[in-house]
């Protein structure tokens, strides 16, 4: 990881949210700022491994992410969603919050059998969310290798977590 302090610097900290104790590092002022967004997709785009087919998204800072990597990389994507979103025959995963459970989900046969899907989100805390990601498109039959933030929160664990997977997990701010 380089320092990427400049696109730190537009990343603004919201103390207290969404409860008390939780520094949220609020990328909306990042998106806002188009040459700071532009470098953030290319540095991003910089560490896509070649052989990637499909870059899935994980709603919706995630989605925002995901079409500028599938932009600049001419590959397509696939929106992982919240519940009750996608229209047609569709598959989920759970998963742990501190507080009760929540779910993420695909539609059936958006990924074909072995192709090779990075996963991609604004940021990583403790993985419970990008590990749903990542087990979601294997249980549609897709090949996770890599995983791609904008901000990982080393001290809460998620990118050791996701490599303990055997997943490549690459950020740009720590
Ligand atoms: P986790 O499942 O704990 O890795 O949380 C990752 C998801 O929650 C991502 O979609 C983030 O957008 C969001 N998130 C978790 N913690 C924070 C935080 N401190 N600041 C901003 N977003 C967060």
């Amino acid at each position: 990881m380089t320092d990427n302090a400049d696109l730190a610097a537009l990343i603004r900290t919201i103390p207290d949210y969404p409860k008390p104790g939780i520094l949220f590092r609020d990328v909306s002022t990042l998106l806002l700022d188009g040459p700071g967004f532009r470098a953030t997709i290319d540095r991003l785009a910089a560490l896509v491994a070649p052989d990637t087919e499909l870059i899935a998204g994980i709603e919706a800072r995630g989605f925002v992410v995901a079409a500028g990597l599938s932009y600049a990389l001419g590959l397509g994507k696939l929106m992982l969603r919240k519940p009750g979103k996608l229209p047609g025959e569709k598959i989920g995963a759970d998963y742990a919050l501190e507080y009760g459970t929540d779910r993420i989900e695909m539609h059936v046969g958006h990924v074909r059998p072995g192709q090779k899907v990075l996963l991609v989100d604004d940021l990583i805390a403790t993985g419970g969310t990008a590990s749903a990601g990542v087990e979601l498109i294997r249980q549609g039959g897709g090949k996770v290798e890599q995983a791609l933030f904008i901000v990982d929160l080393p001290d809460l664990g998620g990118a050791t977590r996701l490599r303990n997977q055997g997943i490549e997990v690459k950020c740009l701010i720590d």
